[in-house]
């Protein structure tokens, strides 16, 4: 099994990639992504080529071979299949899992996690609206319009939530912007930088600014 720091920087080089639209990651998004200055992010990201888990261009950037794929995906599926537990056996809240997610994540076996999946139900989204990856490895990527762009005055669920700051989770489930809640946007003030959203049947009004609008994808 990789270690964690292995397993952690896999998994970063994969969401920013992810995130960006783009299999290049330049090193100062691996290193802001760990937390780590780039010399450090560097060393470790040499030794990942040389375990055949990356391609890395000195001054380009580095992005995964097919085995770092798989094993990223493994990585997040473990994350994923956790948070589901937490929220839905454990009675956690969905915007405090990640940190736990973190830590088990790397220490969780195939067998346990395979019951976790069957006790499940194979669930395809983790708390948060992100697609678990199956056993097999493979993984649904879909594309969702956010607050910022979305139609006005239509209709709309949350899909997903594109940040793990619990802070910020918190603040997203107290006013009720859960995945799966409806609501509409009724206005967004460009000159204000903000939009205004009716939630649920009630049609309880927030106002938002557009980086927490651009943090709530909707289908
Ligand atoms: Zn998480």
């Amino acid at each position: 099994m990789a270690s964690s720091t292995v397993e952690d920087y896999i998994k970063h080089i994969y969401l920013v990639a992810e995130e960006s639209g783009n299999e290049e990651v330049p090193m100062g998004r691996v290193a802001e992504a760990l937390g780590v200055v780039p010399g450090t992010a560097t060393t470790m990201v040499k030794a990942l080529s040389d375990a055949g888990l990356v391609n890395y261009a000195p001054r380009v950037g580095v992005c995964l071979t097919s085995p770092g794929r798989k094993l990223a995906l493994h990585v997040l599926r473990r994350h994923r299949l956790i948070e589901q537990f937490l929220v839905e056996v454990l009675d956690f809240d969905w915007s405090e899992v990640h940190e736990e997610a973190e830590q088990l994540e790397h220490v969780v076996s195939d067998l346990l996690l395979e019951r976790i999946d069957q006790y499940l139900g194979h669930p395809t989204e983790d708390p948060h609206g992100d697609p678990i990856p199956s056993a097999e490895g493979e993984v649904l990527v879909d594309h969702f319009d956010t607050l910022i762009n979305c139609p006005l005055d239509t209709e709309v669920a949350v899909a997903r939530i594109s940040d793990q700051d619990a802070d910020f989770l918190q603040y997203i489930s107290k006013a009720g912007l859960n995945p799966g809640a409806s609501l509409r946007v009724v206005n967004r003030v460009l000159s204000a930088e903000s939009v205004e959203v009716e939630i649920g049947e009630a049609g309880t009004r927030l106002t938002l600014g557009m980086g927490a609008a651009g943090k709530v994808l909707v289908r």
